[in-house]
């Protein structure tokens, strides 16, 4: 099988793969139903494969969709991990925990969010407390959903944020679109104010496959920034935590985006966050592997795009057709060369993080 053979065209292709793919290496599963529907009525589901003794003290969990339409490159990942062939070659006292679609309505719909418009990787904040405010992205908000995608209105609002660029950098605007707001339920980046599905999904996963263990490595699988095939392994620990220092020890280049080392600006409110919270005697070492596609200015605007095309647009039309394939080449490269690129760092950080799991560096 050719590694592009593991890649998929749509989420219920992906979701077929996955499962066939965890079947035949013997993985035992479970399925969370989303109550959305799909763009053609399909039922979602995020699915969960366990791979290795029930009793494990340590599990590689990895992840797909948390970003919705990113999950073209994590369920391509998950899937030759299963078959490539490479568990063969792997230490056998760990188990692999593979979850698969853990936004599915993002990966159906192909949005970043999910069916409530929000950033699952902004929403594993604890919502109890008072949610981070995000002044920058409060200037802007309402260039980044203006009334028209189309006219005066669209062409004033491009003004007005190339003259944010203009005078704060590109990496200000990145860092104000980017890093999570929590008051514009309309916006990007939306964190939200309760735990989305996805959230109370993932927990329940912490709960079942995860709560007794010793040690556990997390890798999130994303798209949308860096250059084109790249992946960057991203620590989301701080800089001075164990974690991270656990991340770097075991992986070599893991950057930081609290330190400006990584392409993604600081963010709040991710999964590896929520982990620590709900885990707190487990020894958790948390990465995303960051995909490149195309630039970061190209990235935001599809999903400006996007956004405006949920709130205002017809997804039917040729402007929303247009839109669609806008956002789907922002987060996923469709030519063999970048999915062998995808699976050759996966399989790297998958040998990688294997070994540390079980004890040998
Ligand atoms: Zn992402």
């Amino acid at each position: 099988m050719q590694v592009a053979d593991w890649f998929s065209v749509d989420y219920s292709e992906a979701r077929e793969k996955f499962l066939a793919a965890a079947a035949f290496a013997g993985a035992g599963l479970a399925s969370f139903r989303n109550p959305a529907q799909g763009p053609r009525g399909e039922t979602l589901y995020t699915d969960a494969a366990w791979l290795g003794p029930e009793d494990a003290e340590t599990v590689l969990m990895t992840c797909s969709a948390t970003h919705g339409i990113e999950g073209f490159c994590g369920s391509g990942a998950q899937v030759g991990t299963f078959r490539s062939g490479i568990l063969r070659e792997l230490p056998g006292n760990f188990a692999l925990l593979a979850v698969h679609a853990i936004n599915p309505h993002g990966f159906a719909w192909q949005r970043r969010v999910t069916e409530d418009n929000v950033d699952f990787n902004r929403n594993c904040i604890d919502h109890s407390g008072p949610h981070p405010r995000n002044g920058a992205y409060a200037e802007i908000h309402h260039l980044l959903v203006p009334a028209e995608w189309n006219g005066s209105s669209r062409d004033e609002a491009d003004r007005g944020i190339e003259n944010f660029i203009q005078t704060r950098g590109l990496a200000a605007f990145q860092a104000a679109v980017s890093g999570g707001q929590y008051d514009h339920p309309d916006g990007l980046f939306y964190g939200g104010r309760a735990p989305t599905w996805s959230n109370r999904t993932i927990h329940a996963i912490f709960e079942r496959y995860l709560k007794t263990r010793r040690r556990v490595v997390f890798l999130d699988y994303h798209t949308g920034l860096g250059p084109s095939g790249y992946g960057e392994l991203i620590g989301t620990h701080p800089p001075d935590s164990a974690g991270f220092a656990r991340a770097r020890s075991w992986f070599g280049d893991v950057t930081s985006p609290d330190d400006g080392s990584s392409s993604s600006a600081p963010i709040q409110g991710y999964i590896g966050m929520a982990m620590e919270r709900a885990l707190p005697r487990v020894e958790i070492t948390a990465v995303a592997l960051e995909y490149g596609t195309l630039p970061v200015p190209e990235v935001l605007e599809a999903l400006r795009a996007d956004n405006w095309l949920h709130l205002r647009g017809d997804l039917n039309s040729a402007q929303g057709v247009a839109i669609k394939n806008q956002v789907r080449a922002a987060f996923y490269v469709e030519t063999p060369l970048w999915k062998q690129q995808v699976w050759h760092r996966a399989a790297e950080v998958t040998r990688k993080a294997a070994r540390a799991v079980s004890g040998g560096n």
